[in-house]
This record gives C-alpha cells, structure tokens and sequence, in this order.
C-alpha cells in the first residue's frame, strides 16, 4: 500500500500539538493510503518537546526530527521532507490552520497522476485585513519581477510527490530561499485545490511583521535579478533628463545671458546620489545571497531523531 507522509513544522505549539496529532489521526484512519508524520521540532523552548516524544512513544508512525536551535519554518520543511519516506509528502502547519479534512483530497490528486498540489487559500480569518492585501500584492510584484508565475495565496501548505521531494533533498539546497516557489517552478503535472485558513487552534502566530518583510525580500531576491537592473535603467531616464537640462542651459545662457542655476544643481545632485545609494543598497543585497551561499553553512543541524529505526524496517517490508 502506498504511503503518505505529512510534514509539520513545531515551533513553541504546546497548546495544540495534542488537539492537532487527535484531530489528523482521525482523518488519517479513514485514508486509503497508509501514514505516517514527520513532526520536526525548530528549536520550541516550550513543552513541545516532551509532548512529541510521548506522542512518538506510543505510535511509531510519528516520527520526530529536533533541531538543536531554531532555523526558520522553511528550514523546518526541508528537514521533514529530507526524512520523509512516503510516495506523496503534505507539509502543513501544526496550529490546524491548514483543514486535515483536505488530506483525502491530496491523496485523490495523487493517485489522479498530479506531482505539484498547491493548496491555494480563498480567504484566511486569522491573518486580519493588511496581512491579506500585503500578502496578495507580495505575489503580484513578484509575479511582474519573475520569470516563473506563481499561484496567488499558495501558501505553506503543499504536496509533493516523492519524485519531486527527491529534486528538492539533491538540488535547491540554498540558504536564502523560497520553498514555495521551488516547489511551484520544478514543473511536473501540477494542480491547485482551493481551501479556506481556519482560525489558529491556540496560541499565536510567530510571524511577526519584520519577519514577513525580510521573508517577502528573501524570495524576490532569490527568484528575481531584476531590482539588479535598476541601475542601467535609471542611469538611462537620469542620462536624457541631464541632456534636456544641457540643452535647455545652453539656450538660457546664450539667447538670454542667464546665470547658471544653483538650485538646479542641487537637486540633480541630490537626486543622483539617491538613486545611487539605492542601486548600491540592493546590489549589497545581492552580494549578501552570494556571502551567505559560499559559507556553504547547513540549513539545518539535527540534535535528535526518533522512530526512525522502523522506517529501515518499513522498507525492508
Ligand atoms: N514555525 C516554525 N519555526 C518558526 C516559526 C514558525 O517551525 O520559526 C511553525 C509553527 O509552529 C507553525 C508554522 O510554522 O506550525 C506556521 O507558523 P505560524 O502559525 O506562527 O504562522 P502564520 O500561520 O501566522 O503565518
Ligand atoms: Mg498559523
């Protein structure tokens, strides 16, 4: 029987880890494929921990993976998808904001033949009205900056065949990153299933605002070179503005003796070195990416695995 492999990602959940791991057994058991979940644990300083080793002890299909520290939600996937052993792999939240009730409908996608299943959200109540106009507008700049389309609103909750896993556990392996979008542009046969963002079961978001931004800068910056293009376009439009001013200087002098213009200077002055400031800015940027790629530094580092013993002997079976 084939299996499928969900992947979620915990960081300080204590509040709902039980209400989540009760609430997908239950849709689990009325799956046609067999299961198992790959819970890892980012660096929660809360009772997480213990809370997923108890949960592990008594059921050997959770499987647990702990950081030694935080690194991130999207380090937190790979790690899962890295040790995910199913033919289909979902990655969802552990707060139940991503419906279980949706799981069947993956696995239907699957055995229609689809590699890419991007659950695409209509409408998210937890996230309030400036979180969901920011986010749609996120995707239309990138979109318009990009080569590869993305699906508006796709979020972290996707699913992936073991195919595409096996690309993602080789290849895209970089530090400055947006998983989303690797997942959206290794082609395959994709598919979408809409859905709607339940509220959070407990606790709170851990995305705080600054996040988010240095989250958007991050995926523009490693699916975009355009803002690098910034320069020579500018340099072009400030180019024919400084040769209309010439020309327009030269008549003022020579049909009407005029003094040359202080104050024209300081605004052309103070113009230029703003948009040079600006165009040094996004290349530091850029050569930012490049320093952080050459360290060559793990995405993630594992201080303790669980249950995964059984998964040699899932294989042998
Ligand atoms: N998460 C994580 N590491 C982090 C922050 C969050 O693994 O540094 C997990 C968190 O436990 C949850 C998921 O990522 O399962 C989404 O986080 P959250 O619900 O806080 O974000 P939101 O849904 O508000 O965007
Ligand atoms: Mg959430």
């Amino acid at each position: 029987m084939k299996k499928i492999s969900l992947v979620v990602s915990v960081y300080n959940e204590e509040q709902v880890l039980q209400i989540f791991y009760d609430t997908i057994t239950e849709v689990l058991k009325t799956c046609i494929w067999n299961y198992e979940i790959v819970f890892v644990n980012d660096g929660s300083v809360d009772k997480s921990d213990s809370i997923i080793k108890s949960i592990a002890e008594q059921d050997s299909r959770i499987k647990y993976v702990k950081f030694s520290r935080n690194f991130g939600h999207e380090a937190a996937m790979i790690a899962g998808i890295d040790n995910a052993s199913g033919d289909g792999i979902i990655c969802m939240d552990a707060d139940l904001q991503h419906p279980p009730e949706y799981i069947n409908s993956i696995i239907e996608k699957f055995e229609e033949g689809y590699e890419v299943i991007s659950m695409v959200r209509t409408a998210n109540k937890d996230a309030g009205l400036l979180k969901n106009i920011t986010s749609s507008a996120f995707y239309k700049v990138l979109n318009f900056m990009s080569n590869v389309k993305f699906e508006e609103n796709a979020s972290d909750f996707f699913a992936i065949s073991n195919r595409v896993a096996g690309v993602l556990k080789t290849e895209y392996r970089e530090k400055v990153r947006f998983l989303r979008g690797f997942v959206q542009s290794v082609g395959f046969k994709k598919t979408t299933i809409e859905y709607e963002a339940a509220d959070r079961a407990a606790g709170s978001s851990h995305y705080s605002i600054k996040k988010l931004f240095k989250f958007s800068i991050n995926a523009l910056l490693s699916f975009s070179t355009s803002p690098l293009k910034i320069g020579a376009f500018t340099g072009c439009f400030v180019g024919l503005l400084g040769l209309i001013l010439m020309i327009y200087t030269i008549i003022m002098k020579v049909a009407y003796n005029a003094p040359s213009g202080y104050s024209t200077i300081i605004v052309v002055i103070c113009f230029m070195f703003a948009i040079l400031f600006i165009v040094v800015g996004i290349i530091g940027e850029y050569i930012a990416i490049l320093f952080q790629e050459t360290k060559g530094r793990p995405i993630y580092i594992v201080e303790d695995k669980i249950n995964f013993i059984e998964l040699e002997n899932d294989k042998v079976n």
